[in-house]
Parts: structure tokens; sequence; C-alpha cells
């Protein structure tokens, strides 16, 4: 095997949308959802950032024509934010029309806190005019139960997450356990609200949080769904659908894969010693 597939193979289903799709295929037959992320970020160039875009387009025209359960998720760095804030509205709105006229959801991931209020105000800007579209919330962030306020009452839908971003005190919470209690406060705002939302994380006690939430509330099943990355807590993963919850996993593919990688390494310190010991033996 080489160094490349050794080191992604965990966290990211392939470099290409045929690798990427075989994964939806196995995860559609296991009962799960799965939305699809083309990897890369921080797109400073406007030719690659419309080259991307397009890249997006032809990828919902095929899930469509392969008739996978399947959506996007979209960067919003990777869409030319960078460049400027009209040039990736225009660059994005390309994506959601696509989408649009599959049905299809588009989800606008959140980065780092410098990005989150351009992030939002342009996500706000797409509600007003496409009901396909939706973003993420970080609960680590001091600003979200703010943020989450605001987009419930424009019925946008949300993905709560806790954020995978190193950030500063001054805009984020720095203590596990506080931004674990953040994470379950504003779960149950978002039960609460009566819009579909999706509760991204891996770990069993937020999952139980939630459950034993809803059932106290007496909210249906079928008014929310967890959300989990490909390739992380799989028996957790299983163990929902059978439970009767709705299950999307994040299929990330592409070459561009090094900072998610990253991201997913830096959550676990078991991680880098399961790399470490390998890389050692090898
Ligand atoms: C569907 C989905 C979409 C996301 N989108 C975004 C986004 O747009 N923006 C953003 O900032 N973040 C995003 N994230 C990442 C998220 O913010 C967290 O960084 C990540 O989910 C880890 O947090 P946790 O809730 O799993 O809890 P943690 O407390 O980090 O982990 C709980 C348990 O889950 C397992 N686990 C967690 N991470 C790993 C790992 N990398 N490898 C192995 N086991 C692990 C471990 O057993 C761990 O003990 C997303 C996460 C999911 C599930």
């Amino acid at each position: 095997m080489g160094l490349f597939t050794f080191l992604t193979k965990r966290f990211i289903a392939g470099e290409t949308k045929e690798e990427a799709f075989r994964a939806v295929r196995r995860l559609n037959g296991m009962g799960m959802r799965t939305t699809l992320d083309i990897l890369g970020e921080n797109v400073t160039s406007e030719k690659m950032a419309r080259d991307l875009a397009n890249l997006y387009i032809n990828l919902v025209e095929a899930i469509d024509r392969d008739k996978l359960t399947a959506n996007v998720s979209v960067k919003l760095t990777q869409m030319g934010l960078d460049v400027s804030d009209d040039f990736c509205y225009r660059n994005v709105s390309r994506i959601i029309e696509a989408a649009g006229a599959s049905n299809m959801f588009v989800r606008i991931d959140m980065e780092g806190s410098d990005y989150t209020e351009r992030t939002l105000q342009l996500v706000h800007r797409w509600a007003g005019k496409y009901d396909n579209v939706g973003t993420v919330i970080q609960a680590m962030l001091h600003r979200s139960e703010a943020d989450i306020g605001e987009l419930i009452r424009r019925g946008i839908r949300i993905r709560l997450c806790k954020g995978a971003y190193k950030e500063p005190p001054s805009v984020a919470i720095q203590r596990k356990d506080d931004v674990n209690a953040n994470y379950i406060a504003l779960m149950k705002i978002l039960l609460d609200s009566g819009i579909f939302h999706s509760i991204a994380t891996h770990d069993d006690a937020m999952i139980s949080a939630t459950r034993d939430y809803a059932t106290i509330k007496g909210i249906p099943k079928s008014n929310f769904e967890f959300q989990m990355l490909y390739g992380i807590n799989r028996s957790g993963q299983t163990e929902l659908v059978k439970d009767g919850y709705g299950m999307l996993i994040y299929v990330p593919f592409g070459t561009h894969w090094f900072p998610y990688y990253y991201r997913r390494l830096r959550e676990r310190k078991e991680n880098i010693l399961f790399i470490a010991k390998h890389l050692l033996r090898d």
C-alpha cells in the first residue's frame, strides 16, 4: 500500500468521484444518507474557484443521474471567498441552482472564525433567494447562540458541530467540558425549533443527550438527523440507523486532502500514535 493510501484511507473516500460514489452506494445500502465534499480550501484564483464550482455542478448532476441519496457540502474559501464576497456569492449560486434543479440540498460548511461573519451573511443572502441551502454552527464559538437565533428566525437548516479549528479565547470556549455543555444547550434550541436540523458529532455523550431530550419532549425521530464523518465511529453510525434515526455521513474525496486530514489527526492523539506506529513498523 502506498503512503498516500495508507495515510488517507481511514478518513477520505478516495481521490476520484468514482471511488466516492462507491463509498456512497455502500453507505446508502446500509440505510445512511450522505453529503459529498470535494476537498480543497483557500483558493485565491478566480479561475480555479470557477473550475471547482464547475466540478461541484458536474457532481450534483452525476448524483442525480446515478440516483444516489446524497447532497453536497461546500467550503466558501474553496469557492473564492478570499477573492471577494460578491464573486463567491455568484460562484456558489451556480451550484445552488444546479442542485435546486435536482431538488438537492447544499450545505455551506463553516471554516475558521475569520470567516464566520462573512459566511453567515452570504448564507442569509442565499437563503433569501433559494430554499435548498443551509449552514453549520460551531458550539465552541461564543457567538453561536445568537447566530442560531438569526438562522432559525430565517428558517435556515443548521448542522451543529463542536468546531474543528483552533480558535483563541476571545472568540471560542477553550475547555472541552464547556464546549460540550454549550453543544447540549444549542442542540436543545435546534430540536425545539421545529426545523429539520442535523446533530453532527461522534461523541456518545452528545448523542445520548440528544436522544434523551427528543424522547422527553416527544420530538419524532424524523424531525432531525445525526451526522458523522466518513470512517469515524462506524459502530455508532450503524447503531443509530438500527434504532431508527436518520444518519448522514460526510464523505470527503479528492486530491487536496491534507488540511482536512490534519484536522482529523489533531482531534485525537490516538490517531497520531496510530500513524506513527505504522510508519515505524513499515
Ligand atoms: C458531519 C460533520 C460535519 C462537520 N462539519 C464541520 C464544519 O463545517 N466545520 C467545523 O468546524 N467542523 C465540522 N465538523 C467537525 C467537528 O467540528 C468536530 O471537529 C469533530 O466532529 C469532532 O468532534 P466530536 O463532536 O466528534 O467530539 P470529540 O469530543 O472531538 O470526539 C468524541 C469522540 O469521537 C471520536 N472521534 C472524534 N474525532 C475523531 C477522529 N478524528 N478520529 C477518530 N475518532 C474520533 C472519539 O472516540 C472521541 O472520543 C463536522 C463534523 C461532522 C460529524
